[in-house]
This record gives C-alpha cells, sequence and structure tokens, in this order.
C-alpha cells in the first residue's frame, strides 16, 4: 500500500511539474480534495490531479450570489460534525478493543473513563 502511495506521489509530481513547465505558476494553496498544490493558469486556478478548475475565495462575502446560497443550504455544520463523530466513534471502538484486552486495573479505568469522555463529546457534538 505505501508503495501504491509512492507511485502516485510521483505521478503528482510529474503532473505539477508538467505545468510550471506549460506556464503555469504553483499556489502556496493546497486542493481540497487531494491536498496537492494549486496551479494558476491564465488567471484561473486548477487542480492537475483531480483535473478540475477549483475556486478560491478569501472569505464567503467574495463568493458569487448562487454559491453563497448553496453554502446556507448546506449547512457547513452537518458535514464537519459528521466527520467528528466518525472520529470519536472510531477511537471509542478503538478503545472498546484494548478494553476487551485490559488486565491491569489501571488500565481498565483509565480505558472506561476515556470512552466515557468520548461518548460525552459525542453526545454534545449530535446536540448542536
Ligand atoms: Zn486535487
Amino acid at each position: 500500500m505505501s508503495n501504491e502511495k509512492a507511485k502516485n506521489e510521483e505521478i503528482g509530481i510529474k503532473v505539477i511539474a508538467d505545468a510550471l513547465k506549460a506556464g503555469g505558476t504553483l499556489l502556496n494553496v493546497a486542493c481540497p480534495n487531494c491536498n496537492y498544490p494549486l496551479i494558476k493558469v491564465d488567471e484561473k486556478i486548477y487542480c492537475k490531479i483531480c483535473n478540475q478548475e477549483v475556486y478560491i475565495y478569501r472569505d464567503e462575502s467574495e463568493l458569487p450570489k448562487e454559491y453563497k446560497q448553496a453554502l446556507k443550504q448546506k449547512t457547513k455544520v452537518s458535514s464537519v460534525d459528521t466527520e467528528v463523530e466518525k472520529t470519536i466513534k472510531g477511537k471509542i471502538e478503538d478503545l472498546r478493543k484494548k478494553l476487551e484486552e485490559a488486565v491491569d486495573p489501571d488500565e481498565i479505568v483509565k480505558l472506561s473513563e476515556a470512552i466515557e469522555k468520548l461518548s460525552q463529546t459525542l453526545k454534545k457534538v449530535k446536540d448542536v
């Protein structure tokens, strides 16, 4: 798997290098999808890895109207929170597995407390 990742990185670097040779400018901004640096060509910004145009705005007020509305409808909170929920649930599952195998009383207490705290955090996140 790590080999494949290295391979992908190699391809990514090559694609970006080609774009630069073709007259693009490397930006100090990463693609929200793939995390590779974005490239500016003719006043437009592209991710050469995802092969699509990317729009960058410093803040919401710069967004065109239809984008602002789309943002409002999407309610940012839900997408962010599901990620947080996923992470917390994953951690709880990890801890639960450790707790299953734990024999040391101190460790059992620590793990139980950690699970308890994470569960509370999860509830808070869901309540928002
Ligand atoms: Zn990308």
